[in-house]
């Protein structure tokens, strides 16, 4: 991919967020020039899901870069990104929560974090669901967690071209935010990102109240695996 074709799609895809959705460009797997030319043209927040590739890229690249972690992480990698991370998006139980609380405590930080819902038919799929999350929320531990912010939820769709289905995947999600919030966040202005949203669907996601959209291939080209 060439650098100019990077910054043309980036603006491209920028041009097309209303106010107030926020663009996480999905780097992983992509070298760090890629990363450069879309910090050149403004970009800020990138988003990985290696703990390794991220370490890399982070001591490589420039320190106001906003890093998210988008991957699923195992408990016992949280110490290593948590000097640094920005937020954690893809928490999918108490356990891990307490973790990045834990070592998050050790740096002084508050690191913030999405809580990841399962909304796909898909079995694969990583994800709290509405039941867990719900009893996540009610059993109210997170609340001692002063290392941890909790700002709002992640998800994906399904895998699939049925715009119908995409958006009643994504709606369900919306829907449940707006639950969760009233219940659980009504005080709080910092829980309020719904990050759905990727290449193949993100225009959708935006119909259905999406703040923040994860999207890579769409700028950066297909991934080398
Ligand atoms: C890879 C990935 C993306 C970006 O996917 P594209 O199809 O390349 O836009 C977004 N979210 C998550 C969780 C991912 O793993």
């Amino acid at each position: 991919m060439m650098t100019t074709d990077i910054a043309r799609n980036l603006h491209e895809v920028l041009d097309t967020l209303p106010t107030g959705v926020k663009l996480v460009a999905i780097s992983k797997y992509h070298p760090n020039e890629y990363i450069e030319t879309a910090y050149r043209e403004g970009q800020r927040i990138f988003g990985e899901s290696h703990e390794q590739e991220l370490a890399k890229k982070h001591d490589a690249l420039p320190k106001d870069i906003a890093w998210h972690f988008i991957g699923h992480l195992q408990t016992n990698k949280v110490k290593y990104i948590v000097p640094y991370i920005s937020m954690i998006e893809a928490v999918d139980s108490l356990k891990l929560l307490k973790e990045i609380n834990k070592q998050a405590a050790k740096h002084e930080r508050v690191v913030k974090v999405l809580l990841e819902l399962r909304v796909a038919q898909e079995a694969t799929k990583y994800g709290l669901s509405f039941n867990d999350c719900r009893a996540l929320l009610e059993a109210g531990e997170w609340r001692e967690m002063k290392h941890v912010k909790l700002c709002g939820l992640m998800t994906m769709a399904s895998h699939v071209s049925d715009e119908k289905q995409i958006t009643e995947e994504f709606t369900r999600a919306a829907d449940f935010f707006d639950e969760v919030k009233s219940r659980y966040f009504k005080e709080d202005a910092d829980f309020k990102e719904r990050s759905w949203g990727m290449s193949q669907d993100y225009p959708i996601a935006i119909k259905c109240r999406s703040t923040m959209v994860r999207v890579g291939t769409r700028i950066f080209g297909e991934r080398v695996y």
